[in-house]
């Protein structure tokens, strides 16, 4: 058995601020008490130190928060970020599916994997939902480097039988591989599955009905798809199911609509869609740093609040622009502006952790720094740049959240803790 503590000054929000207004909790000089990587207790150093007078205590400086969890991003695009010059669809023509075929070969799609695992790390992420490649071996790659890494990621085979010469499965093959899949991975580390359609207009009817098959064979599992994201994605699901109410329909039909549901961008909602999705449960992973990239549009915080839906924040790479939670976290709040919502900076912050959690239905393991979940953490340095140290000297602790969210990124992360040992940079 190993016991370590961690004193310093902590904060997470383990519960949605705009519904409840105990949802901060903040220990100024906090001790964090892990045994075997399960936090076992948590609160006032001055409290807590004197019951554990045997625990060598380590001192962080900075700014201790939960692991960032990223709900929505895609691996084998890491070394597309910042292709220059379209919207969705073309975009993926011209820089994505050829990047994405090069995930035929085992070993490119092994080495990506492991680039693709540190870089979360150095960007203090610890969980992800992650999309890879319709090749099954791009899961079983994913998903050893995560193993060797003991890092809670949740992927599954993606599923694509309408894609292009290279990337296009059958019904039957994405069918037998993610069960495969499934069977194979289920149960090891710190690992979930996802079924993962890519999305309408790349499956058939029969494969999309596969999909909601091997949910409703495999209720442990997640869906994983993109919704209502980019104008002319849109109008051409709306030519392809002209008997749909609107795009979340689409899937509803095919069975695809629940409470493991995530639904990424969700830019284009009705009014319908929004209740809906209200009434399943389902979830949206709100990616503002892709929406910018791509010209999609800003997602309506306004309205989700108003429906009461759930959602978390994913970085979207490679339509989005950063691996870095900070840097999404600001970028969200001025995505908000525009649409005439002023998202708080402990609200982003519990987007990035316990929100997105909830999404990926691990928020009873991580994201909430609470007893018993697993001992995920990153050090926050609020003094990274030297416009940082300025902006934050002497500040409050929302603002200077707010400052690491709009002047920080990778350089903020001062250490990446998974399951209490120490990761990444050093
Ligand atoms: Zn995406």
């Amino acid at each position: 058995m190993t016991v370590r503590a961690f004193r310093g000054e902590i904060l997470s929000v383990p519960h949605d601020p705009l519904t409840n207004s105990e949802a901060i909790r903040h220990d100024p000089d906090g001790l964090l008490l892990v045994e075997d990587g399960i936090i076992v207790a948590r609160g006032a150093y001055a409290d807590l130190a004197p019951l554990y007078p045997n625990v060598p205590v380590e001192t962080l400086p900075g700014l201790i928060v939960p692991g960032f969890i990223d709900a929505h991003i895609h691996y084998p695009q890491m070394d597309r970020i910042a292709s220059h010059g379209e919207q969705l669809l073309d975009w993926l023509d011209r820089h994505i599916f050829p990047a994405e075929k090069a995930f035929a070969d085992r070993a490119h799609a092994d080495q990506i994997a492991g680039l693709f695992l540190d870089e979360l790390l150095r960007n203090g992420t610890t969980s992800a939902l992650v999309f890879p490649t319709v090749h099954a071996h791009s899961v079983d790659a994913l998903f050893e480097a995560a193993l060797a890494r003991n890092m809670r990621i949740t992927s599954g085979k993606v599923l694509m039988d309408l894609g292009p010469e290279g990337l296009a499965d059958t019904p039957d093959s994405g069918r037998t591989e993610s069960e495969a899949l499934i069977r194979h991975w289920r149960g090891k580390g710190r690992l979930g599955y996802a079924v993962t359609p890519r999305f309408a207009l790349t499956s058939s009817d029969e494969q999309l009905h596969v999909a909601g098959q091997l949910l409703a064979d495999h209720p442990d599992v997640l869906m994983h798809t993109h919704l209502a994201e980019n104008e002319r994605e849109c109008a051409e699901v709306a030519a392809r199911f002209p008997d749909a109410a609107d795009y979340l329909d689409a899937y509803d039909r095919f069975g695809l609509v629940g409470d493991r549901s995530v639904f990424a961008h969700g830019i284009h909602l009705s009014h319908r869609a929004c209740a809906r999705m209200q009434e399943s449960g389902a979830g949206i992973a709100v990616c503002p740093t892709s929406n910018l990239f791509l010209g999609s549009g800003f997602f309506d915080f306004t309205r989700a609040a108003q429906h009461g839906l759930k959602i978390g924040l994913g970085t979207d790479v490679g339509a989005g622009t950063s691996f870095s939670m900070l840097h999404t976290a600001g970028v969200a709040y001025q995505a908000g502006l525009m649409r005439g919502h002023r998202l708080d900076p402990f609200r982003a912050l519990y987007l990035a952790t316990a929100g997105s959690a909830a999404l990926l239905h691990i928020e009873d393991k991580v994201g909430g720094l609470l007893p018993g979940q697993e001992a995920d953490f990153i050090v926050l340095d609020p003094a990274a740049t030297p416009l940082l140290a300025r902006r934050t000297a002497g500040a409050d602790l929302a603002e200077r959240l707010f400052a690491l969210q709009i002047l920080g990124d990778d350089r903020a992360i001062a250490g990446t803790y998974v399951m209490g040992a120490r990761t990444g940079r050093t």
